[in-house]
């Protein structure tokens, strides 16, 4: 028999900004589906009203679309095992939680929030489970006709699973090999709520066979729901269609202890998030890798790395060779520390490995929301041809780019003043004279006149190639300084020199 078509799924919860986590869990799934000729669904899990946030499932769309990982079937997208949202599909889950129970692999459950409050109280560490299912109120504790006469009423209630005691889960998964649970360790979760929508625990399920998922990439925090699953996907049937587990590791805090949480972003300073996150409700802006300067193909390629060793010397991954290379024995168990350093190491090295014209849309915006609408996109490929290996984040195009547009307001005055003198200004004098007469402005006829008129008057090159560069800058950077008049023209460089002369010396 051919084995079935690959299908994995990516199901976030739409509760607020999305994790580097999260875009790893969706970028692994969606390699494994690339390589494999397979299908990567995108799957909304919004059954818990009480977490839902208003505006969290377009910004998944819109970071997946920002990454290039285009779901082949999704809410937006359509596709045959539609709707993929799971509060559309309420009225799936309850015929399955009832079967369970008519199978007493499940049972109502009558208890109240009060009593449930009281049960903990009373009981450190209480769970819902075989060794305090007799003390609730519950259908394997109460008398069928009580039960009945409860149900007939239509007193609230859940239907949990029941674990059984004594027993041991087994599964295998493709990155932990054999994973085993002790059923006496897991309790009795809640499939369905009493307002009739499915937990997570039931949907993912169900979901999961119904859409035909072949394989399940997720984080690793879910490994301690496995054993619910599992034994559900046995109670309801369905063993033989499970699909194949690969629990990914954690991505650790730069020291290594503990997951990398919103938090750390805010603590030591970087992006946690795939796009800034602004929460309405408080009004607090969680900053993003998009927003902060990063390429999509660094970022994936980053996240790439964080738990997946490709096995040589290669670093540079772009997602046509990620989908080529991928393979999930190269997955580490181990958790991976997110280095930040690294991350825009990742960056620096995508922006030098990018074409100018790639990084157009992104130079503009960056250059626009500093107050400089570029029109000529003619010039703007040439300056970011010349300055794109000197950014480690797009946001430094604007440093390295902009003063090609816009004459510098302010100069480093401390490292020319100092040494400046009037032989200097005579000098620039002479400069601008040989500016206008030199038949072609370019770069290399402008360093040789310019280091002739070194040797006419005597000066170092040195002493006055800093004041030209800081004249055409602002600043001591930038590439090589000639390369910058000629883009800069002859009207410009000359302009700029007169009016950075009147600012040296006075
Ligand atoms: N809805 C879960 C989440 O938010 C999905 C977990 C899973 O992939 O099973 O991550």
């Amino acid at each position: 028999m051919s084995s079935p078509k690959v299908r994995v799924r990516f199901a976030p919860s739409p509760t607020g900004g999305l994790h580097l986590g999260g875009v790893r869990t969706a970028l692994f799934n969606y390699l494994f589906a690339k390589q494999n000729d397979g299908d990567f669904v995108l799957r909304i899990e919004d059954t818990d009203q009480t977490r839902f946030v208003e505006g969290a499932e377009q910004y998944i769309m819109d970071c997946l679309a920002w990454c290039g990982i285009t779901p082949d079937e999704g809410p937006h997208t359509g596709g045959h095992y539609a709707p993929y949202r799971q509060s559309e599909r309420k009225s799936i889950y309850r015929e399955y939680a009832e079967k369970l129970v008519a199978q007493g692999h499940a049972y109502y459950a009558f208890d109240t929030p009060e009593e449930l409050d009281a049960k903990r109280k009373e009981i450190p560490n209480f769970q819902y489970g075989q060794f305090y299912r007799s003390e609730m109120r519950n259908s394997t504790s109460l008398k069928t006709a009580e039960v009945e006469h409860l149900l007939d009423q239509g007193t609230p209630h859940v239907i949990r699973i029941k674990v059984p005691a004594d027993e041991t889960v087994r599964f295998h998964d493709l990155i932990r090999g054999n994973v085993v649970f002790e059923t006496n360790q897991v309790d009795d979760k809640v499939l369905l709520k009493a307002d009739g929508m499915p937990t997570y625990h039931l949907a993912v399920v169900v979901d999961d066979y119904l859409m035909k998922i072949t394989h399940a990439f997720r984080g690793e925090e879910w490994l301690p729901s496995a054993p619910v699953h599992i034994l559900l996907w046995k109670y309801l049937g369905w063993a033989a269609d499970m699909p194949h587990w690969a629990h990914l590791p954690l991505i650790l805090k730069p020291d290594g202890h503990g997951k990398l949480s919103k938090r750390d972003g805010a603590r030591f300073g970087f992006p946690v998030y795939a796009m800034d996150w602004l929460d309405n409700k408080t009004g607090e802006l969680t900053p993003g890798f998009r927003e902060l300067g990063f390429l999509p193909e660094a970022f994936l390629n980053l996240l790439a790395m964080l738990g997946w060793n490709p096995g040589g010397d290669q670093e540079i991954f772009s997602l046509d060779e990620l989908v080529e290379k991928f393979s999930v024995e190269r997955i580490n168990k181990a958790g991976a520390k997110f280095d930040y350093e690294k991350a825009k190491w990742y960056n620096a090295e995508w922006i030098k490995k990018v074409d100018a014209k790639r990084l157009l849309p992104e130079a503009k915006t960056i250059l626009e929301a500093k107050g400089i609408a570029v029109a000529d996109d003619e010039k703007l490929l040439k300056v970011l041809t010349l300055v794109k290996d000197r950014c480690i984040l797009l946001t430094d195009i604007y440093q390295q780019a902009g003063y090609f547009f816009e004459t510098p307001k302010e100069y480093d005055l401390n490292a020319v003043k100092p040494k400046w003198s009037d032989t200097k200004t005579d000098f620039f004098g002479s400069l601008i004279n040989q500016f206008k007469e030199v038949p072609s402005f370019e770069a290399m006829q402008l360093e040789i006149d310019f280091k002739y008129l070194c040797e006419e008057t005597g000066f170092k090159i040195g002493d006055v190639m800093l004041p030209f560069r800081i004249m055409l800058v602002g600043g001591k950077f930038g590439p090589h300084v000639f390369d910058i008049a000629e883009l800069l023209g002859r009207e410009e460089t000359i302009a700029r020199i007169e009016k950075a002369l009147v600012a040296f010396g006075s």
